[in-house]
């Protein structure tokens, strides 16, 4: 051992961060080792739903420690029956299958389709994906995804991903031929930069899909969980998938995602799908503690209300500082600066102990907890405002 390495090379460098390290988390706070406090508009990447440590996942966790870690993927467990239970119910499909991460529930979601293929279609495999998707680091999902800096990586990669335009129904119809399965998509394109699919594309697929006999597979790590306002952002289509993944939001952060499937398309045999951790008892309890309270519809109303009061409190900055316009729904929005200055934002606020999130460089994205408060946005707003005026961002006359 080099004794000489600083404890940060002992971890794999695989991105760029700041040095800085935390050490505590409380609601809309962070804290770092030095004491300073952070205003967190990123929470884990729209992971925290219900904000730092919050008690009710804390004392869930804590309990269900106390009971039972996980007596085997291969029995049931009392917590990952009830969450089943409760995501049943509560959207429009009929099983689950729990995965560790997002990216895990996308590489089920695409073995789930190619064993409907083998089944039902002749072994067509083909998942039509979109330009500018992202569905998560296995191999399979960087294929999935319509991420550019992905095209030159760990060739080959996992083959029958073509490729279509968000929006553009006619991009997709191209794409079907005999070994199509599956038009796979995020209803909003979050790490893209906060790009949603209009209500009237959703609702074009589901048509085209439901008439070729394909699967309809929402991604909705991201826009899940109460984050655009409603429990699953595909309600706001009034649109019914066959397949879903969850992730991010669902474990309120700690490691949980799910597979979900209608009855039609769940078609796993024994043997297909599995994992050692999969439906741990102590992520579910988590993942409960989660659902009971953004399932309330007191909740998801509050965080509509709050998304259209942070929406327009960007816009209110946006117009001072002659900037572009807000995107995206509920507590996902982003604001385009018009210029790069992306990194530049982030970097300032982070010296300010203000958290903020630049998915590309002229694109800034907030994803505050989901029960963020009118205080803590006021303050966010008054600090980015104070450090666009820093960074000499033309303010408009009047
Ligand atoms: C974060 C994300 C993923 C990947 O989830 P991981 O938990 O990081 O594997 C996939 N799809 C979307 C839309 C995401 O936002």
């Amino acid at each position: 051992m080099n004794i000489a390495l600083h404890p940060f090379d002992a971890l794999m460098d695989i991105t760029p961060r700041p040095p800085v390290v935390f050490v505590r988390g409380e609601g809309g706070w962070l804290w770092d080792d030095t004491g300073k406090r952070y205003l967190d508009f990123i929470q884990g990447w729209a992971v925290n739903c219900l904000g730092h440590s919050p008690p009710a996942i804390a004392e869930a966790l804590t309990a269900q420690a106390k009971l039972l870690l996980t007596p085997s993927p291969a029995f049931y467990n009392a917590p990952s029956l009830e969450l089943a239970q409760a995501l049943v119910t509560s959207s429009c499909f009929d099983q689950v299958f729990f995965t560790n991460s997002g990216a895990e529930a996308i590489e089920g979601a695409i073995k789930l389709a190619r064993k409907y293929g083998a089944l039902h279609c002749n072994g067509a495999y083909e998942i039509i994906t979109f330009d500018g998707a992202f569905h998560g680091r296995t191999l399979a999902a960087m294929s999935a995804s319509g991420k550019k800096a992905f095209e030159p990586l760990f060739e080959p990669k996992v083959q029958g991903f073509p490729k279509a335009r968000l929006n553009d129904l006619d991009s997709v119809k191209q794409l079907i031929g005999n070994n199509t399965i599956a038009v796979m998509l995020e209803p909003i394109q979050g790490e893209a930069g906060v790009w949603p699919a209009t209500d009237e594309f959703l609702q074009g697929l589901r048509e085209l899909t439901t008439q070729h006999g394909l699967l309809l597979i929402v991604d909705e790590i991201q826009t899940g969980i109460g984050r655009t306002g409603k429990l699953f952002c595909y309600e706001q289509a009034g649109i019914v998938p066959d397949i879903m993944a969850l992730g991010k939001g669902l474990g309120g952060g700690v490691p949980l995602g799910a597979l979900l499937a209608t009855e039609a398309a769940s078609c796993f045999e024994h043997g297909d799908q599995g994992g050692t951790f999969n439906g741990s008892p102590l992520m579910c309890a988590a993942g409960l503690a989660v659902l009971n309270e953004v399932g309330q519809p007191d909740f998801l109303k509050s965080v509509t209300d709050n998304g259209l009061h942070l929406a327009g409190e960007l816009q209110r900055i946006s117009a001072r500082h002659g900037l572009g316009s807000v995107r995206g729904q509920g507590l996902l929005l982003a604001l385009d600066l018009k210029r790069p200055i992306g990194a530049a934002v982030v970097a300032c606020a982070l010296e300010e102990g203000l958290l903020l999130n630049a998915p590309r460089p002229d694109t800034l994205r907030f994803m505050p907890a989901l029960n963020v408060t009118r205080e803590e946005i006021a303050l966010m707003i008054a600090q980015f405002d104070a450090i666009l005026g820093k960074l000499g961002v033309a303010r408009c006359v009047g």
